[in-house]
């Protein structure tokens, strides 16, 4: 069969009471600690009890034929008793780690040595002993009985292998004095054993449900706080990724002023052709755009609301595209406007609108670059709802589809040096004004980004 002494105990202790098949690896070694430790515990107590009951039953053997035979009885109840105590020493010697191999299969096989040592009583000692000495073997047997399968019950294997060599030798021993009241006796020993069994079971069931409930709720708090973490660092990452993204554009504008007006300087006042004063205007104004950027984005970062207040959104575009058309002239791409829309007055924070606008633009000049046809278009019209619809739409490559479900999540992107924070970040920045954004193919090749903004109160606009 293949079966080996020590596969089949193993089989034994990690039998279905408590079960530590199903349980992750970590829960199975909390399960067992928690069924050895009341055993590991008693151990010193339990190994002094046997030592004593053994020496008080050598005692009662004195004078009797079978005193010999009691020596080596009491002998090896000592020694294993010894053996089991000393053994646990040692076992607490060791690292943690190491102290959990095999330790329910030792607890089995020594319950069940020290429960063989305790059966070899009745079996070969009640038969011929004087009726005093075969009351002190009954109820030795019985309290060894009782005591050590509660002292085992979180280890219903071990109990079992403790309390059966015991149990059984006792039935046998009293079913072979064959009178009435002995076999009476050996009926209410069943019964007993039985009893004390199924409360073991019993025992054993309750807690394993409860130390696996327990570390269910643990693990489930622990997840919590691990995502709640996860999510919490990957927002932060999002936000510092999207601040340096949107810093670097006037950063960059600016220091070419700068370079440009120490150009400026190097030549002589008659033959410069821009005064440095507008360069270095132009280099300021790109610094104070640069610490807007980041005021705002530290505000939506911390929750705060977008400073809202009722703006042109046409204007906005025409802003963006004069930003943007010295990029689309660079690239040869024709920007096209189309504002319909009957009404533009939004109420909207323009510094976080205009950087939506700035990265739809971004990405469309970019998805052209290389296309035959270099048009982007954008347009506006009232929506349902008192709400203005803006599209942002290109004849450039359109959305690949390996990022079309994940265009708005941070960190997608396709390009070599992308961040693939800027639709992300646009979306929040819709959402927050309570509009929506959103991608679709455009008519032809190319793609669409659209969005939507709440049309300013009569108010507002009168
Ligand atoms: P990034 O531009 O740094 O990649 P974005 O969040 O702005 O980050 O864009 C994410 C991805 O969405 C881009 O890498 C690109 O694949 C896709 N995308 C954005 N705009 C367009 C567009 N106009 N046409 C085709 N794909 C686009």
């Amino acid at each position: 069969m293949g079966y080996t002494m020590k596969n089949w105990l193993e089989r034994l202790s990690a039998k279905n009471w408590p079960s530590v098949e199903r349980a992750s690896v970590a829960a199975s070694a909390r399960l067992r600690a928690e069924q050895l430790s009341p055993i590991v515990r008693y151990t010193p107590a339990l190994m002094l009890a046997n030592v004593f009951n053994a020496l008080a039953l050598l005692a009662a053997f004195w004078g009797e034929p079978c005193f010999s035979r009691a020596v080596i009885w009491t002998a090896a109840v000592i020694l294993t008793a010894s053996y089991i105590y000393l053994g646990r020493r040692a076992h607490a010697l060791l690292a943690p780690t190491r102290r959990r191999a095999g330790a329910m299969i030792r607890a089995t096989t020594n319950a069940f040595a020290l429960g063989a040592c305790w059966g070899a009583l009745p079996l070969f000692f009640f038969q011929g002993a004087s009726p005093g000495v075969q009351v002190l073997i009954a109820c030795l047997s019985a309290g060894m009985l009782c005591g050590g399968a509660f002292t085992m019950a979180s280890l219903p294997a071990a109990a079992i292998c403790f309390a059966s060599p015991i149990a059984v030798a006792s039935f046998i021993a009293l079913a072979r004095a064959g009178e009435k009241d002995y076999l009476l006796s050996a009926a209410v020993l069943v019964v007993y054993t039985s009893v004390l069994l199924k409360g073991v079971l019993t025992y054993a069931g309750q807690l394993k449900a409860r130390v696996l409930a327990q570390i269910e709720t643990e693990e489930k708090a622990g997840a919590r706080m691990q995502k709640l973490q996860e999510s919490s660092f990957s927002a932060m990452g999002g936000m510092v990724s999207s601040l340096a993204h949107e810093v670097n554009q006037p950063l960059s504008a600016a220091t070419t002023y700068l370079n440009l007006t120490l150009r400026l300087l190097r030549v002589e006042a008659a033959a410069r052709n821009v005064p440095p004063e507008e360069t270095v205007q132009n280099a300021l104004a790109q610094v104070s755009r640069a610490s807007e950027i980041v005021a705002r984005l530290r505000d939506f970062i911390m929750g705060a609301e977008p400073e809202r207040r009722p703006v042109s959104l046409h204007a906005m575009i025409e802003e963006a595209c004069a930003h943007y058309s010295a990029a689309a002239q660079k690239a040869n791409v024709k920007l096209k406007l189309r504002l319909d829309a009957r009404e533009d007055c939004v109420r909207a924070d323009s510094v976080q609108i205009g950087q939506v606008l700035g990265n739809l633009l971004r990405n469309a000049i970019e998805a052209v670059e290389k296309q035959p046809q270099r048009i982007v278009t954008i347009s506006t019209m009232t929506s349902e709802g008192d709400f203005v619809l803006t599209r942002v739409t290109d004849t450039g490559t359109g959305i690949s589809e390996a990022v079309k479900d994940e265009l708005f999540t941070p960190f997608t992107t396709t390009k070599h040096a992308g961040m693939g924070i800027g639709l992300s970040v646009s979306r929040s920045i819709i959402s927050a004004h309570e509009g929506k954004m959103w991608a679709e193919p455009a008519p032809g090749e190319g793609a669409s980004f659209n969005f939507t903004l709440p049309l300013a109160g009569k108010e507002d606009r009168a």
